[in-house]
């Protein structure tokens, strides 16, 4: 006897809790947004000021102008560093071309580099755990004595690291790394090291972890995931990642252009979550393809854990 099997209809979209701009991007949009006001355009901003294509164009728009190296731009005029975090030789620079700067970097990512800072002080060895050539990562590694400095990104990493153990040895994280990997990592440092010293969790933000812990809590039960964000976003990509790990199929996408229906093909349960410097417009369009393509599909999410947080904005 043949036996018939059903195919599936996409029915419910599971939103993930927590997502959307988190306080550093917030902050970091609101002090470009104020600078555009004040000095009007062009305004030079040194790096993506988050990593969002969307964000980046909406200000280009506007007449910001995205540069990497601070010799394109004019002496004398203003200049925003990215919410990423810049080593200090750049504000050096800066200054050296007469230039005001403006500094979005996020609070959280500032508290690393003053870490970075006194272990350098105190002849600390210190382990970087990063992606190598993350903006972040560039910026941190800045603040570290070059002669004390290991970056590693996995755990095998480890093995290979040359340390004099008669010698303090500390480690510091990126802020946007894969909780459970990094876990991992330290751990084994730990192992390797029983007297390192380092913070009494990573220094992966409160924003990555609460977005990874969301998706973790939508992969369960969902069958497919559509993670919003940018190639170049870290702590998206690593939403898709942790999706995937949890045995779901999951995709990154820039915008709603880049939604391919026959990823929801035969699936049930769909969810969506997005990284940290996302605008909620990307989400909703989303989520508004999925209904006009789904008739009745029910729409889910629970309430958001992330109220009210928000970083003081830097001077102008
Ligand atoms: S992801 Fe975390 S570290 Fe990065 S800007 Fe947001 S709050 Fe700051």
């Amino acid at each position: 006897m043949s036996q018939l099997t059903e195919t599936k209809v996409l029915e419910e979209i599971h939103l993930a809790a927590t997502q959307g701009f988190c306080a550093g991007v917030a902050s970091a949009i609101e002090v470009v947004d104020r600078a555009l006001h004040k000095y009007g355009n062009p305004l030079y901003v040194r790096h993506e000021i988050v990593h969002n294509t969307a964000v980046i164009e909406d200000f280009e728009e506007k007449g910001v102008v995205f540069i990497e190296a601070l010799s394109d731009v004019p002496e004398d005029n203003v200049v925003v560093f990215s919410a990423h975090g810049t080593a200090p030789e750049e504000y050096v620079k800066a200054k050296q071309r007469g230039l005001h700067i403006i500094d979005a970097t996020c609070p959280l990512v500032s508290k690393i580099h003053r870490q970075a800072v006194r272990f350098s002080e105190r002849g600390v060895q210190t382990i970087l755990i990063g992606h190598k050539g993350h903006q972040e990562l560039i910026g941190t590694s800045g603040y570290v004595d070059q002669g004390l400095l290991h970056i590693i990104e996995t755990v095998e990493d480890v093995d290979l690291l040359e340390l004099d153990e008669t010698k303090p040895i500390g480690f510091l994280t990126q802020t946007t790394l894969s909780v459970s990997d990094t876990d991992s990592i330290i751990s084994k440092l730990k192992l390797h090291y029983p007297d390192i010293i380092g913070p009494p969790k990573a220094d992966i933000c409160y924003a990555t972890t609460n977005r990874q812990n969301s998706v973790s809590d939508i992969a369960a039960f969902c069958d497919v995931i559509i993670v919003c964000g940018s190639p170049t976003s870290s702590n998206s990509n690593r939403l898709r990642e942790m999706s995937e790990s949890l045995g779901v199929d999951s995709y990154i996408i820039d915008s709603v252009d880049e939604l391919d229906f026959s990823w929801l093909d035969d699936k049930r349960r769909c969810g969506i979550t997005s990284g940290a410097s996302v605008p909620k417009k990307i989400v909703d369009d989303v989520v508004v393809a999925l209904k006009s393509r789904f008739q009745n599909i029910k729409i889910f999410q629970d309430e958001n854990i992330e109220k009210g947080i928000h970083f003081p904005l830097p001077n102008l």
